[in-house]
């Protein structure tokens, strides 16, 4: 291959690239991202980038790559037949590979988007307009009790700020852990201060210019100066539209990783057959997934490559406890309870058909490794 191009320049897109030149690929390398930042890290936006005295976030390695950087503009389109990138009136890229890496979008809140003070957190110009607007010490609302918004309201407390936050679900995280493991969730957050309003979804920001009021859908009307719409993300697909790819919730890769001969995807973006859902294609938004998926994308382009089936995990902070799991966690799986201390540290494991999928935990941290290697012997 003598021209390598990669669409999104975040962590996915910089590990393809580092691993393709690992592997000795020395051919042309074309990185091509909508933002225009190099690669960062995402993960600090809702914990200590916010504080004061908080460090940089690029990704190091970036200026090593030998790769032409063409960033500010996206991919607009893909010619499939004609091995091209689209970039609307810019020049297109050909490339004899590609690795498609442009990860998630945000939910906003329709109708209130546009109103200043409810600032979206994906990027880092998001974070740096909540960061600034942190200063003026407002009365925060966070619509959506995920792990962005878990987090950011955790963020916000240690800062002394007032915190609502607006969960739809009975607990917080109740999708991605289940009921039980929520509900410690929700006992930290109230033991920490924050104003934790369950089952109930905030409709609209209103104000005089700038967000006043927040409206949840049982009527109530909550005053504050700044609304933060977590409400989960889209795969950025939209530019594939039409290409002749397979777009299902994401951009799907068979079990080496591809998505077309040439063509391999990897990150937030990707979904592929694993064997923990029986070959069922599962997607996931975690850090570690995006890095390992993309170092895996550049060996499939190179034909170096084997199946791409990992056991996931992701981490989270809360209070001062780290949270860090291994395989499939979430309400769909049964739940046990392992530990459960006074302090909010814990050990979960979550079954389907009585065999272990995943675990999560918050001080058991060196249990974790043996649930992973119970788990891969399970469904090797
Ligand atoms: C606030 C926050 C906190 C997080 N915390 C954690 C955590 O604690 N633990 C964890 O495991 N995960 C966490 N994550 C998730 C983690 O950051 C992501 O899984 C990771 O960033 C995914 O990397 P990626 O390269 O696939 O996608 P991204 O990081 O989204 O990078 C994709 C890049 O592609 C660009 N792009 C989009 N469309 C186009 C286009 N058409 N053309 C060109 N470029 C395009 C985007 O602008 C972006 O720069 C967090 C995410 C956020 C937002």
């Amino acid at each position: 291959m003598r021209r390598i191009a990669v669409a999104g320049a975040g962590p996915a897109g910089l590990s393809a690239a580092q691993e393709l030149r690992r592997l000795g690929y020395d051919g042309e390398l074309v990185m091509v991202g909508a933002e225009r930042h190099r690669p960062y890290r995402r993960p600090p936006l809702s914990k200590e980038y916010l504080l004061p005295g908080a460090g940089g976030v690029e990704l190091p390695g970036a200026a090593d790559l030998g790769a032409s950087w063409l960033l500010g503009q996206p991919a607009t389109g893909l010619d499939l037949p004609g091995r091209r990138l689209l970039r609307g009136r810019l020049p297109p890229v050909a490339y004899d590979g590609l690795v498609i890496a442009t990860g998630v979008r945000a939910r906003g809140l329709p109708g209130s988007d546009a109103l200043p003070g409810v600032v979206t957190l994906r990027g880092l110009d998001d974070a740096r307009r909540l960061r600034a607007a942190l200063a003026t010490r407002p009365r925060v609302v966070i619509a959506g009790a995920g792990f962005v918004g878990s987090e950011l309201a955790a963020t916000l407390r240690t800062l002394g700020l007032p915190v609502t936050l607006v969960g739809s679900g009975r607990v917080p995280l109740r999708r991605p852990l289940g009921e039980r493991v929520g509900a410690i969730v929700a006992g930290l957050h109230r033991a920490h201060g924050v104003d934790l309003r369950l089952g109930r979804r905030v409709r609209a920001a209103t104000g005089g210019g700038r967000v006043e009021r927040v409206h949840l859908d049982d009527g109530t009307v909550l005053p504050a100066d700044l609304l933060v719409p977590a409400l989960g993300a889209e795969p950025e697909v939209d530019w594939l539209r039409g290409s002749g790819l397979r777009l299902d919730g994401g951009v799907v890769v068979d079990r080496w990783g591809l998505a077309a001969p040439g063509v391999a995807a990897a990150g937030d973006v990707a979904r592929w057959p694993s064997s923990l859902l029986g070959g069922r294609t599962t997607r996931v938004e975690h850090y570690s997934n995006a890095v390992g998926q993309g170092a895996h994308a550049a060996r499939a382009l190179l034909g170096v490559g084997g199946r791409f089936d990992p056991v996931p995990s992701f981490w989270c902070h809360l209070y001062g406890h780290r949270l860090q799991s291994v395989g499939l966690t979430g309400a769909g799986y049964e739940t046990r309870l392992v530990a459960a201390e006074p302090d909010g540290r814990f050990l979960a494991e979550y079954r389907r058909d009585d065999r272990v999928v995943g675990a999560v935990t918050a001080g058991f941290l060196r249990r974790l490794p043996d649930y992973r290697k119970l788990i891969t012997k399970e469904y090797a």
